[in-house]
């Protein structure tokens, strides 16, 4: 049984679960399609009334779901209910202005009249990660539930609790069966259920690996697809910036989630003038984390999710080193059970180190020092990767006029890559295509069909 709740502040085995069968997954895929034969007919007051009823119940539950998330992927239990919040205002985001997003679209062509009219395509199927077990979800979910479609989700075998809780959520707000199903499967059966001809699109948060392979079939079948996969968001620091607020942002934007998030800001690229200063008060915060218990409140930096995780991220540190790195901070696991890892700082990073073009998924910021802002651009672009990134200088105009060169999906200035519902989140290169989140997350499995009146 490869699905497990596997507790990473002790790799103690909680609860072990049986994947579904074949048949068991087919016959949820054709209550899936019975539930869209009705919900496609719903009115938008009936829907948001379900997405706002689930986001109340998330909201009453939230001591209970985050702890749920922190046992399961390690993340510190403030952070866990966030996340619940976070999820929650998702929910209510869409539940609200779906229908005004959602409206015909009146068309001014130069002869007759039109308009475009959304409509739902069917059953989705999303594929998502253990880092984000409950925002993930609504992300996908929130937006296509609030279109007409209904939802198949594979969630990560690190987090079967959620999965299911998830689920349960929706059955105790009202929901129809089979409007919002979660699969019990591995990911090695995740692919193939993309040849299914009655699932219509599908939308996976993971690593490239996963995400082209499930992309391929998609592609094979001609459905549609969305990506949201790595990053290795550049963290810009220029000479004018403030730079004790930097720093804390640095801290910030590197730790949080335990380091395992996609936005995490990866790569500190400062210019010359204040690199060393930088450097200093960077090393010295990250010094003073306090790694530990995720449950409890004072604690800084948790365990990776996973012991898989813990033993690749030290993997990647060895390898940087070989390849020519210099460990500034950290750099080792932490002495204790559990997949606990240093907060870590890696410099004399060069393009031909293998970490050079990685994402690190975890507590390991990698330095670089270049000579001005034009530099800094450069090697923010240098990477396969094309999420987020961050600026720092207390000189707005420069600050945009920068993030204008960054090739990145998203670009903050003064504050690390970050989310919130009514904000576009995704990526260009290597970390996948499509939006999720704010107007343009509901935009991408409805089909937009033209009218024309002659
Ligand atoms: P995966 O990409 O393997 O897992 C993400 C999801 O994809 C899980 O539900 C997983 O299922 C599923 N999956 C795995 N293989 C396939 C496949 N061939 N076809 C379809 N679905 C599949 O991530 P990992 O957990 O292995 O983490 C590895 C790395 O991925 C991280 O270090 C990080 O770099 C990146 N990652 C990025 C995330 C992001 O937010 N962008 C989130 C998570 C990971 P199962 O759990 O059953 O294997």
């Amino acid at each position: 049984m490869s699905i497990k709740t596997i507790n990473p502040a002790t790799n103690k085995v909680i609860k072990s679960f049986e994947e579904m069968t074949d048949s068991t997954v087919d016959s949820a895929v054709g209550k899936a399609v019975k539930a869209f034969d009705d919900w496609k007919h719903t009115s938008y007051e009936v829907r948001a009334k379900l997405l706002h009823k689930v986001a109340s119940l998330m909201r009453a539950k939230k001591e209970s779901l985050a702890q749920m998330i922190t046992l399961e992927m390690g993340k510190l239990i403030a952070q866990a209910e966030g996340e619940i919040m976070l999820s929650a205002d998702i929910f209510d985001y869409y539940a609200t202005h779906g229908a005004t997003f959602l409206a015909d679209k009146v068309l001014t062509p130069e002869h007759g009249t039109a308009l475009i009219r959304y409509s739902p395509i069917g059953v989705l199927f999303g594929v998502e990660p253990w880092n984000f077990p409950f925002y993930q979800v609504a992300r996908f979910a929130a937006p296509n539930i609030m279109i007409g479609n209904t939802i198949l989700v594979k969630h990560a075998s690190l987090v079967p609790q959620c999965g299911i809780a998830i689920e349960e959520l929706f059955l105790e707000a009202g929901s129809p069966k089979g409007l919002y199903t979660n699969l019990l499967i591995s990911g090695k059966r995740a692919s193939a259920l993309v040849s299914d001809k009655r699932i219509k699109g599908v939308s996976l948060t993971g690593s490239e690996a996963a995400g082209a392979s499930l992309a391929s079939e998609a592609g094979k079948y001609l459905k549609k697809s969305v990506l949201e996969l790595g990053g290795s968001d550049a963290f810009i620091i220029l000479e004018d910036a403030d730079i004790d607020k930097t720093v804390d942002w640095a801290v910030v934007g590197r730790i949080n989630n335990n380091g395992e998030c996609c936005i995490a800001s990866k790569r500190f690229i400062a210019v010359e003038a204040i690199a060393d200063e930088f450097l200093k008060k960077f090393t010295d915060k990250m010094a003073l984390l306090k790694v530990g218990d995720p449950m409890h409140k004072d604690t800084d930096l948790g365990p990776l999710s996973s012991e898989a995780a813990a033993v690749q991220i030290v993997e990647q540190i060895d390898r940087a080193v070989k390849g020519g790195a210099k460990i500034i901070l950290g750099g080792k696991r932490v002495d204790s059970e559990g997949a606990f890892v240093q907060p870590t700082i890696l410099t004399n990073i060069e393009s031909d180190n293998p970490v050079y073009y990685e994402e690190l998924f975890g507590p390991v910021a990698t330095f670089y020092r270049v000579k001005d802002e034009q530099a800094a651009i450069e090697l923010a672009n240098d990477s396969p990767f094309g999420l987020g990134g961050s600026i720092f200088t207390q000189d707005i105009p420069r600050g945009e006029r920068i993030a204008n060169q960054i090739d990145t999906g998203m670009v903050f200035i003064n504050h690390p890559t970050w989310t919130q519902a009514d904000l576009p989140f995704g990526g260009t290169k290597g970390s996948g295509y499509g939006r999720e989140l704010s107007e343009l997350g509901i935009d991408e499995f409805v089909n937009k069909k033209l009218i024309r009146v002659s």
